[in-house]
């Protein structure tokens, strides 16, 4: 990717908030409700704080209309979209055309970038990144907030727990822009990647619940099975009530040894064994067996207070608040039993699937709450339900509105390897349901009305058919 320029982009976003920061202007803050956009607003919040500005936080399932006319009509000055926006370019500039906006995202965007000066858009993806892997929300605002002040390098690790929110070292590593953020935060001594099980719930969970809840990959004959999880931890001379980071070095690399040889036992396919190990982020900022001590639990916490509608309380965990983490600590335990009952009532009802001839659609109703159909996607090619070859989607009915159904795409690299790109697809199908749709090649969503689920199943197959036909179709 063209790094020069788009660390151009940065210093011009930088710049923007800084000059309305001198003006005394409030910063009106906008971002996305999962980790990645929780730790991104928590991050561009401190960011002008430490300037001496003051800012006004937002965190939002979904940038729509309505939003964008609502925040209109506060009649900002200034507003700082990030983990989100870049699909709503076109709204934006019809809205908001009276303020400065800086949009800092990582979604592939609707257009290069806006047509006039007094909005930017500072996102990688033109200048050549991959929007999975490159560079989450986080990481594009952790940028400008290091353009604004080098002490903000101290947010790197929040800048990481947001990418592994993101999922974006799923293959086991890092890559692109992520990699510098990695080298800030050692150099400031406030975060270590190790090589060690990718697993959530190394800080927390004793070893036999860190098998047993595995869905990403999942174990074959564990995930699921606390009994079995026990039984194989005992008969390799582990205690199933040990935490992860409590193993020594030793135990835990006999740990890795085991399980890889279990994984290749049962025919795990080579993808799933390459990211059971590999990078792991750590900051001493916390504790040992606080989840905030790992970058994949800390994420954790963040989804469960952003996908139960307490965002902010995520933004306050971020910003050092410890009242909001002992409150949020009891959204993760109902945020993962939620989890778990997808993943189940998944597998007892796939049959219900519809398989076309380029996707897989299912709908759950009110089974799944619409919040976890992401979550519930990824299960069904991870447990084996779906081919890995084939997008799949999971409808439910919407928790705000129940003439609506949201659904989330997900697939894996091997499917995109065919050309599909699932967010253009579910952009385009969403225009011709009367919807809104679009994100990633290889994790996205849709909302439309219910009544056109089959219409949508035909539409979505079409879409892809001609992805592959055409053969575009990057990230
Ligand atoms: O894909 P989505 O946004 O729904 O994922 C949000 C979070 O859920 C990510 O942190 C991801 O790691 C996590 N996740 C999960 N179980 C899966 C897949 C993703 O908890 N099977
Ligand atoms: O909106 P946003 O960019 O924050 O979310 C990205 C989504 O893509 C997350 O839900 C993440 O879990 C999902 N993802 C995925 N598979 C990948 C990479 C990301 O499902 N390989
Ligand atoms: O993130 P990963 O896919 O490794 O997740 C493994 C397990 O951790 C899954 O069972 C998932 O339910 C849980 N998880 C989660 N939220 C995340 C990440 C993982 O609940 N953000
Ligand atoms: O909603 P879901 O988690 O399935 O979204 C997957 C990805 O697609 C996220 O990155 C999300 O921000 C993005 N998305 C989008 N436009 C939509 C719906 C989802 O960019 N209308
Ligand atoms: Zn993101």
């Amino acid at each position: 990717m063209d790094r020069g320029a788009f660390l151009e982009r940065v210093r011009e976003g930088a710049e923007l908030i800084r000059m309305h920061v001198e003006l005394g202007h409030t910063i009106r803050l906008i971002s996305h409700r999962d980790a990645d956009g929780i730790t991104a607003g928590a991050i561009l919040a401190r960011a002008v704080a430490r300037e001496g500005g003051s800012f006004q936080l937002s965190i939002v399932k979904q940038l729509s209309e309505e939003l964008i006319k609502e925040l209109a009509s506060e009649k900002r000055e200034v507003y700082v979209f990030s983990d989100l926006g870049s699909g709503s370019i076109s709204l934006i500039e019809r809205y908001l055309d009276f303020a400065t906006v800086v949009v800092a995202d990582h979604h592939p965007p609707e257009r290069e970038g806006f047509s006039t000066d007094s909005h930017l858009l500072v996102n990688p993806v033109p200048f050549g990144a991959n929007s999975v892997r490159d560079l989450s929300g986080s990481g594009v605002s952790y940028f400008v907030a290091k353009e604004m002040d080098g002490k903000n390098k101290d947010l790197s690790y929040l800048a990481l727990v947001g990418a592994v929110g993101d999922m974006q070292e799923i293959d086991g590593t890092f890559h692109g822009l992520n990699l510098d953020i990695i080298e800030d935060g050692k150099k400031l001594g406030i975060l270590e990647v190790r090589k060690e099980l990718r697993l959530f719930g190394r800080e927390s969970r004793p070893l036999y619940k860190m098998l047993a809840y595995a869905t990403n990959p999942e174990i074959p004959e564990i995930t699921g099975d606390e009994r079995k999880a026990i039984e194989w931890l005992r008969s390799r001379d582990f205690d199933p009530d040990m935490r992860y980071w409590q193993l020594r070095e030793e135990e835990k690399r006999r740990l890795h040894d085991a399980l890889v040889i279990h994984l290749i036992k049962h025919g795990a396919p080579k993808e799933a064994i390459d990211r059971l190990i590999g990078d792991v982020v750590v900051s001493p900022l916390y504790p040992e067996g606080d989840p905030r001590h790992e970058a994949r639990e800390f994420a954790t916490l963040l989804n469960a207070t952003g996908r139960l509608n307490a965002g902010t309380l995520g933004v306050a965990i971020c910003l050092g608040d410890e009242e909001a983490f002992k409150r949020a600590r009891k959204m993760l335990d109902d945020y993962k039993r939620e989890q778990i009952e997808a993943r189940k009532f998944l597998i007892q009802n796939w049959s219900m699937a519809e398989e076309g001839e380029h996707a897989y659609v299912f709908y759950a109703g009110r089974n799944i709450r619409d919040t976890l159909v992401g979550i519930a996607a990824n299960m069904a090619i991870n447990a084996g339900l779906a081919s890995p070859e084939k997008p799949v989607v999971v409808l439910a009915d919407s928790d705000e509105d129940p003439n609506l159904v949201k659904g989330s795409a997900r697939t894996t690299e091997k499917a995109l390897a065919k050309g599909y790109h699932l967010g253009e697809a579910l952009r385009e199908v969403a225009e011709k349901l009367g919807g809104e749709g679009g994100g990633h090649a290889i994790a996205a969503g849709i909302r439309f009305p219910r009544g056109k689920i089959d219409e949508f199943i035909r539409l979505f197959n079409e879409a892809l058919r001609k992805q592959i036909g055409g053969n575009d179709g990057e990230d």
